[in-house]
C-alpha cells in the first residue's frame, strides 16, 4: 500500500542507460503512489487524446519537427492536472537542458508546486562498461551469463541446458557502453549544475543491491514530503 503524502511530490530521476531507473521508478510509483512520466509517453498519451497540446505536438511531429519546450511544459501541466499525480510525479526525459529546467521551475511556481529533489543516480562508468559489456546469453534457453561475474561451471558449456552456443547483444561492447555514457554526462552536466546551484540536486550511489538504491531513494523522497 501506498504510504500517505503530505506533500505533492515533483520529482527528477536523472541516470545513464543501465543505472536501473526503469526498475527504481516503479519501486517509488509502489511505495509512494508517485506516476513516471516520460516524455515520449506524455507526447503519446496527448496526441492520442487530441488535447490542444497534443494537436500541436503532433503537427510538429508530423512535419518532421521537435516538439517545443512550450508545448511539452503545456502537455506536462494538463497531465498534472490530472487526480492520479496528486501524491506527486517522477519526470523522466524532462527536463533535459538548464533552459527547460528554469521553464520547468516557473511552471510549477504557478501550480503552487515546488520541485522536491532532481536526483541523480550516480554509476562508476569502468564498472559499468565492465557489467554491461561481459554479458552473454545461452542461445539455446537464454539463461544470462558474465565474463567476470557469471561464468558457466564449466567453461563453453551452459550450466543449465548443456547448450554451447552463447550469444552477446551487438551493443553491449564496452566501445558502445562507453560512448553512451560519455554521451550521458555530457547531456547532463547543465541539469546536473543547475539543480546542484539551487540546493535541489540528490545523489544515490546506483551501483550496489537495488534494494539499497531503493531504500536511499525512499529517504530522499520521505524529506522531501514530510
Ligand atoms: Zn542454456
Amino acid at each position: 500500500m501506498a504510504e500517505t503524502m503530505t506533500q505533492t511530490a515533483v520529482l527528477i530521476l536523472l541516470g545513464p542507460p543501465g543505472a536501473g531507473k526503469g526498475t527504481q521508478a516503479r519501486m517509488l510509483e509502489e511505495k509512494f503512489g508517485l506516476v513516471q512520466l516520460s516524455t515520449g509517453d506524455l507526447l503519446r498519451a496527448a496526441v492520442a487524446a487530441g488535447t490542444e497540446a497534443g494537436q500541436q505536438a503532433k503537427a510538429v511531429m508530423d512535419a518532421g519537427g521537435l516538439v517545443s519546450d512550450d508545448i511539452v511544459l503545456a502537455i506536462l501541466k494538463d497531465r498534472m492536472a490530472e487526480p492520479d499525480t496528486r501524491n506527486g510525479v517522477i519526470l523522466d526525459g524532462f527536463p533535459r537542458t538548464a533552459k527547460q529546467a528554469a521553464a520547468l521551475d516557473a511552471l510549477l511556481e504557478e501550480q503552487g508546486l515546488q520541485l522536491g529533489a532532481a536526483i541523480s543516480l550516480d554509476v562508476d562508468d569502468a564498472a559499468m562498461v565492465e557489467r554491461v559489456s561481459g554479458r552473454y546469453t545461452c542461445a539455446n534457453c537464454g539463461e544470462g551469463y558474465h565474463d567476470s561475474f557469471k561464468k558457466p561451471a564449466v567453461a563453453g558449456v551452459c550450466d543449465k541446458c548443456g547448450s554451447t552456443e552463447f550469444k552477446r547483444r551487438a551493443d553491449d561492447n564496452a566501445e558502445t557502453v562507453g560512448s553512451r555514457l560519455a554521451a550521458y554526462h555530457e547531456q547532463t552536466a547543465p541539469l546536473i549544475t543547475y539543480y546542484e546551484g539551487k540546493g535541489a540536486l540528490k545523489r544515490v550511489d546506483a551501483m550496489g543491491e537495488i534494494d539499497r538504491i531503493a531504500a536511499d531513494l525512499a529517504a530522499i523522497v520521505k524529506t522531501v514530503t514530510a
